[in-house]
């Protein structure tokens, strides 16, 4: 019988795992991981930012986790010996209409105690040479990391501390009783006196195993990627971002430049047709029939329809993301683009047909369940895991 099981191997159910051992040293826990990695899924598809925290409401979860988790994250870091960079980040207004968005962010930047500044289109050159913009965020406590690394040292301080990591092994029962909770799963059957669901893109389904009800469901966005050519890197000196729509979850078409020197144009967000599909023909009949199905998706996709066709279009048109992509950087051209690897994106859809912004966790006598963990989760993950470790009781 274990103290605790954590249901998923990605950052969230790591940095849980690493604040449950951190606390209670003397807890038997385990995660459990139905890939034959850690970090298959979000965790090891994503862009690899140290988000500094300006997009995310004075007072939400996201603000005051994302900061304080970007600060543990590069202590974490320093103590590993892993490597990161505080490269910092530009927000960039291309066209007059978007200076009051960029104005509302510089404040909201302000507002979440950030170290960022205005500057105009001369400052922004020095910093972004081939960057067309007329003003912008300079964020400098932006950086970059490989997330993928860090869920990997995390799993080895757990193991270390007598934690198990059990790979294969995927859940498809929940029973709870009246003094533990016994999880079935393809490799046998489990015991625990608490468990945690850090299933990512299928949280929605685990708690749905367990009985409760969470007036919520997971909708599958994949974001495209392409990346430059390694010659065309010079392009790119640090991070460079849109103004983002404020009516949209998602950051909008930007440029990356990754801890392995890589540099990342995109992504774009459309719906997947599978939770975990990463091509475009990846289809699951399940996972499809299961969104057409809920109604708070039409809501949410009527009321999103110009904006969803934008995206959908860039997703089948080159050409379409190139010109999205040379609002920032002119000389960008279609030749000097290859395409990369993708990710998928947990977004939480309530039955009301809204998008949960913020992250979302729900607890019970003998469970917790993360039901949104999005962007900026990985850059939170472990002040995220410490917030879970107060809501859990002791072993
Ligand atoms: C394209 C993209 C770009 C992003 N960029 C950034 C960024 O730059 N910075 C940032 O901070 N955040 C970013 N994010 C968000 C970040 O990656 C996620 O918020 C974070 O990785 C979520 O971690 P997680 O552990 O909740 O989910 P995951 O990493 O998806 O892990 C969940 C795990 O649960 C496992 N699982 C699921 N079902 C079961 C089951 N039945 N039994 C056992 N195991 C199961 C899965 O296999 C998976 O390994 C990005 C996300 C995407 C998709």
């Amino acid at each position: 019988m274990y103290d605790y099981i954590i249901i998923g191997g990605g950052i969230v159910g790591l940095s849980t795992a690493f604040a449950l051992s951190s606390k209670y040293p003397q807890a038997k826990l385990a995660v459990l991981e139905k890939e034959q990695e850690l970090a298959f899924h979000q965790t090891g598809h994503n862009s690899g930012v140290i988000h500094s925290g300006i997009y995310y409401k004075p007072g939400s979860l996201k603000a005051s986790l994302s900061k304080q988790g970007a600060e543990l994250l590069r202590d974490f870091c320093d103590q590993r010996e892993i490597q990161y960079e505080m490269c910092g980040k530009v927000i960039v207004a291309t066209k007059q209409e978007e200076i009051p968005q960029l104005n509302n962010l510089y404040d909201r930047g302000l507002q979440n105690g950030l170290n960022i500044e205005l500057i105009n289109n001369q400052q922004l050159n020095e910093i972004e040479p081939h960057v067309n913009g007329i003003k912008a965020v300079h964020v400098k406590d932006a950086g970059i990391v490989n997330y993928k690394e860090v869920s990997k040292e995390l799993g080895k301080i757990i193991q270390e501390r007598g934690g198990e990591i059990l790979l294969n092994t995927k859940v498809e029962e929940i029973r709870t009783g009246e003094n533990e909770v016994e999880i079935g799963c393809n490799r046998g059957t489990y015991r625990a006196q608490y468990v945690i669901n850090c299933a990512g893109l299928h949280c929605d389904r685990i708690a749905a195993l367990e009985g409760i009800k969470t007036d919520m469901q997971i909708v599958p966005f994949r974001g495209e990627y392409f990346e430059l050519k390694p010659e065309k890197h010079y392009l790119v000196k640090h991070l460079i971002y849109p103004v983002p729509n404020p009516d949209f979850p998602f950051l909008g078409v930007h440029f990356t430049r990754m801890i392995d020197g890589h540099v990342h144009a995109g992504p774009n967000a459309v719906l997947s047709f599978k939770r975990e599909g990463y091509r475009k023909s990846d289809f699951n009949f399940k996972d499809f029939t299961e969104v057409l199905a809920y109604p708070a998706f039409w809501k949410i996709a009527r009321q999103n329809l110009g904006e969803g066709f934008k995206e959908m279009l860039r997703s089948y048109s080159k050409n379409m993301f190139v010109k999205n992509l040379q609002r920032l950087i002119p000389e960008v051209t279609g030749d000097d683009l290859v395409s990369a690897e993708n990710g998928v994106r947990a977004q939480a859809l309530t039955n009301e047909g809204k998008l949960v912004d913020d992250f979302l966790i729900v607890s019970n006598k003998r469970s917790l369940h993360v039901l949104n963990a999005p962007s900026p989760a990985a850059t939170a993950s472990i002040s995220i895991g410490r917030a879970i470790c107060e809501q859990i009781p002791e072993p």
